[in-house]
């Protein structure tokens, strides 16, 4: 067993440089000890190109990394995204009833010990027909006026409200990319023709025109969907989910805004259409839209009219990127010295932005598994368990969206209903939770990206059936559930008054040197 100094990764799109600056962060120290960290980037095979949604978990991330957050607003272009609203997801368009819901990123209150509010608003304590997340958290009343979740005074990627951010993803890579090399990762700029493989299945090296033969003692492969290194040369198994999710395609646009002052979202905005759904993010110059949608059900021209008919007129002249999905992931994630991260990992269709959360989550494991001692065995094994089982857990969340919607208006809808297309473990949550709300108890959190609250969330904003009045006498803090629900209610009044406009606070906070 050879100890791991040399780390080799292919990819300079998000995934790469995001585990390279990781990496150097967690692996730095004395000369001796530190691990020697190269991204090998191909000049000839542009990055995705997309991924402008992220989670809260980013914070966490960047500012691990050490990149300040205005200068990461500034030069990402980036905005802030206090959760997702779902358009038309429960009926279509036209429909009698509401016509969104709204999944936040802040949990429901918690200032009363203990005190679970789902159940009491299930119970009638909030009052009237407002909608779970409206009820417990005074995030929806807060993105709905435009305001943003911090204060310019509150410290580096902190705020009242929990958030996260859209970004160009181009420019992320490009920050990613310097900050890294800040941290000592070295680039090289080469496109791996060939992978050489040793007698027992390992990765000897990686011959490039560029650069020749590299090789590492540990290979991470970002190559995106080409997957060269765990997919082609190594041949790990990929579990295509397209039975569950039926989305494969996206169509992609970046449209400008209808004037310079327009109110920027602060969150993603998810509209459901007859064969798919279309994003909508909110960047400081610009709007990023793009539609996914199954080819099962619709064809590309369908899909570009639906597009541009949501766009409408400020879509004229702009044009519409094709992009081919592969949704599902490798079963091996690590085998031998090669780990993939990204899109070469794996990837669950972006309704719910989970592809860079997944990548923090690789990277910090990679980081905190690392074998220094070169035993590779136990932690490929135990890097696999963590990762398919999240991955598993993604698919079962973003499969709720679509498997409790009422839309019957094309077969893309009647199918996801169907409970052929639903996975086991999530029809059998569904029946348990006709009766009693979902529970931390329900998930094994060190295995789910998302809280059990973001299911309590989706599952409402579904308007999923819950009955819990023969277990009535669970709850006996009734009338403490109506005062919180009636405090937050008061609560948000003030705070509308001290969070700024959030375009106002993103040009604040780019000001600051
Ligand atoms: P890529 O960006 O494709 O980068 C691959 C890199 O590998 C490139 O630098 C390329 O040059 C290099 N490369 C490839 N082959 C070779 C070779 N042979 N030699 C050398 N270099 C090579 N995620 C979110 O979190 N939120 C979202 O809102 C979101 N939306 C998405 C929407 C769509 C339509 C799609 C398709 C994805 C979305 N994602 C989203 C996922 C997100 O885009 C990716 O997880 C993220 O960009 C990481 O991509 P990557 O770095 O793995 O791959």
């Amino acid at each position: 067993m050879n100890a791991i100094k040399n780390v080799l990764i292919v990819g300079g799109g998000t995934a790469g440089w995001l585990t390279a600056g990781f990496l150097a962060k967690q692996l730095g120290g004395p000369q001796q000890q530190a691990v020697h960290i190269t991204v090998v980037e191909s000049s000839d095979i542009p990055t995705i190109g997309v991924g402008e949604g992220t989670f809260p978990s980013i914070r966490g991330t960047l500012s691990l990394l050490g990149i300040d957050e205005a200068r990461f607003l500034r030069e990402c272009s980036a905005t802030f995204k206090q959760g997702i609203k779902f358009v038309d997801w429960v009926r279509p368009a036209g429909s009698v009833g509401t016509d969104h819901y709204f999944h936040p990123f802040s949990l429901p209150s918690q200032r009363s010990q203990g005190l679970e509010l789902l159940p009491y608003w299930l119970l009638g304590a909030a009052g009237g027909d407002v909608a779970f997340a409206e009820a417990a958290t005074m995030q929806k009343k807060i993105a709905d006026a435009h305001r943003g979740p911090k204060r310019l005074s509150d410290g580096d990627y902190l705020g009242p409200m929990n958030y996260a951010y859209h970004f160009d993803a181009g420019r992320f890579a490009t920050l990613l990319c310097k900050h890294a090399q800040s941290l000592g990762v070295q680039r090289q700029i080469a496109t791996v023709q060939r992978v050489e493989l040793a007698p027992d299945g390992s990765i000897a090296a990686l011959h490039t025109a560029e650069a020749g033969r590299l090789e590492a003692d540990l290979y991470i492969d970002c190559s995106g969907f080409r997957a060269t290194l765990i997919g082609d040369a190594l041949g790990a198994p990929f579990r295509d989910v397209n039975d569950v999710l039926f989305v494969d395609r996206a169509l992609a646009m970046q449209v400008p805004y209808e004037r310079p002052d327009a109110p920027i979202p602060s969150y993603t905005i998810s509209t459901a259409h007859e064969s798919g759904w279309t994003w909508d993010i909110g960047l400081q110059e610009r709007r990023g839209i793009g539609y996914v949608y199954s080819s099962r059900y619709t064809d590309d021209a369908r899909a570009e009219a639906v597009l541009r008919q949501y766009v409408g007129p400020q879509g004229e002249g702009v044009s519409a990127r094709p992009l081919q999905l592969r949704v599902g992931y490798r079963e091996t994630q690590w085998i031998k010295n090669c780990v993939a991260v990204g899109l070469s990992g794996g990837f669950v269709e972006p309704l719910e932005a989970s592809g860079i959360g997944v990548i923090e989550t690789a990277a910090f494991l990679i980081s905190f598994l690392f074998p220094r001692d070169g035993n590779l065995a136990p932690v490929a094994k135990q890097f696999n368990t963590l990762m398919v089982a999240r991955y598993e857990r993604i698919v079962n969340f973003v499969k709720l969206h679509y498997c409790l919607s009422q839309r019957r208006d094309n077969a893309f809808w009647t199918d996801n209903c169907n409970p052929a297309s639903i996975p086991e473990a999530l029809q059998e949550q569904l029946a348990m939770w006709r009766h009693r709300p979902p529970h931390r108890l329900d998930f094994i959190s060190d295995l789910e990206m998302y809280p059990p609250t973001s299911w309590q969330y989706v599952l409402h904003g579904m308007e999923y059936g819950c009955d819990i009045s023969a277990s009535r006498a669970a709850y006996p803090r009734m009338e403490e559930a109506m005062r919180e629900f009636q405090t937050i209610r008061q609560v948000s009044q003030q705070a509308l008054a001290d969070l700024p406009p959030h375009r106002a606070l993103i040009e604040q906070m780019c000001a600051r040197p």
